[in-house]
């Protein structure tokens, strides 16, 4: 019989009444640290007081008038991004596949918009994750999220990620642009050299096209800079993020240059909740703590000393764990044995991780985590391998 829930995850047999900080804590008091972050959201942890505060001061103020109104606190937050990043203006989205339909539907209103509307395609990338609508798997190319959906989304050409040949061979009369993650997070935390990003750049210059990057996942913070495309010296002309920008409450945003989003004028995109009073409040207060001076630095240095220790738990069982990537706390380790092998037994030692492709487990703690957090997150990471060899030695 079909669960009234339906059935679309496979989810632990794990459920939490509340949060604290870096843990989550079940209804029998049992505690876990989180390092998965509810999938790279919760960037200031769990019932963050100033979170809560400015979600609470909201709440019992007005929740939600829809856009037929301005919208201060949505005002206040677009022009802070627009101050903080290269983009000149925000759309406001609910979730990060809706902010990559924003991005999608500009670059072509973008080509439409100067004289050239046979200009729809985008050039999209192996192993890309952009969201779950019938656009963004058809932009992600997975077959496993396609399979069954009836006819792809036409307009997505994908190559391998890091292949300039192949962009070049993809790119025809009717690319409208490209689009990618500065580090594919559900991919399983591949990072694309500095190199072919300004290689990408440069191509949508000489061409025409828009260059689109889908920091969502990378974004806010997680990487150690606002976002990850201040480290790679290129700059997008279009950007979607989500995740870690409302810290747990859903929202996204489709940010965007002036030039990018000439054609998006008055009419010709919308949402009923996007931007609401609610999400405007909890994203100018992610805000607020992101950007106080000293945040990110910590970031960097905390992120430092965990790739460390992760370095070092890599040499200590090479037979398990074959290699530790990525940038921030946005960190993965490529196992040798089955991923989902590995964050089940983390989670046994009460540490919370996510899986992703390439059969990588990601470590993605919330942006406030310290050094007492690492030393356990560490000895958990220790403990879960200790565990599985023994496993291993008993069955031999
Ligand atoms: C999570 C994610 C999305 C989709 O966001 P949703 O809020 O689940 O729609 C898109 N792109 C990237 C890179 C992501 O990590």
């Amino acid at each position: 019989m079909i669960p009234p829930v339906l059935p679309t995850y496979a989810r632990a047999d794990l459920a939490f009444e509340r949060g604290e900080g870096c843990y989550l804590i079940t209804d029998d008091g049992r505690r876990y640290l989180d390092f998965g972050a509810g999938i790279a959201v919760n960037v200031l942890g769990h019932a963050h007081p100033r979170l809560v505060a400015a979600l609470g001061d909201q709440a019992a103020k007005l929740w939600h008038t829809s856009n037929l109104y301005r919208i201060p606190g949505g005002e206040r937050l677009a022009g802070r991004l627009v101050a903080t990043t290269f983009a000149d203006t925000v759309f406001f989205t609910n979730s990060g596949a809706e902010a990559l339909e924003c991005a999608i539907k500009m670059a072509r209103k973008f080509q439409s918009h100067e004289g050239r509307p046979e200009r729809f395609r985008i050039v999209t990338f192996e192993g890309a994750f952009h969201g779950r609508t019938l656009a963004t798997i058809a932009a992600g190319g997975q077959a496993k999220y396609l399979e069954g959906f009836g006819p792809k989304v036409e307009g997505f050409d994908q190559v391998p990620l890091g292949n300039l040949d192949a962009v070049k061979q993809a790119l025809g009369r009717e690319t409208a642009g490209i689009l990618i993650e500065p580090i594919q997070g559900e991919g399983g935390v591949r990072t694309p050299s500095p190199e072919f990003l300004r290689a990408l750049r440069s191509l949508c210059d000489e061409q025409g096209l828009v260059l689109i990057f889908d920091e969502v996942q990378t974004g806010v913070g997680r990487t150690g800079k606002l976002f990850a495309y201040e480290w790679t010296g290129v700059t997008p002309d279009i950007m979607a993020i989500a995740k870690g920008i409302g810290g747990g409450f859903p929202m996204g945003a489709c940010l965007a240059t002036e030039r990018a989003a000439a054609g998006m004028t008055a009419g010709t995109h919308g949402s009923t909740f996007g931007g609401n009073p609610l999400a405007m409040a909890v994203g100018n207060a992610v805000l607020d703590a992101v950007l106080e001076p000293g945040f990110l630095e910590r970031v960097q240095a905390v992120s430092l000393r965990l790739k460390q220790q992760l370095a070092m738990l890599k040499d200590e069982y090479p037979a398990l764990i074959e290699e530790v990537r990525g940038q921030g706390l946005l960190l993965g380790l490529k196992m040798r044995i089955p991923n989902t092998d590995f964050v089940a037994a983390l989670r046994d030692q009460r540490l919370l991780t996510v899986g992703a492709g390439d059969n990588v487990v990601r470590i993605i703690p919330p942006l406030i985590a310290g050094d007492a957090e690492i030393a356990e997150a560490t000895a958990a990471i220790a403990a879960a391998c200790i565990a599985i060899a023994k496993k291993q030695d008993a069955a031999a």
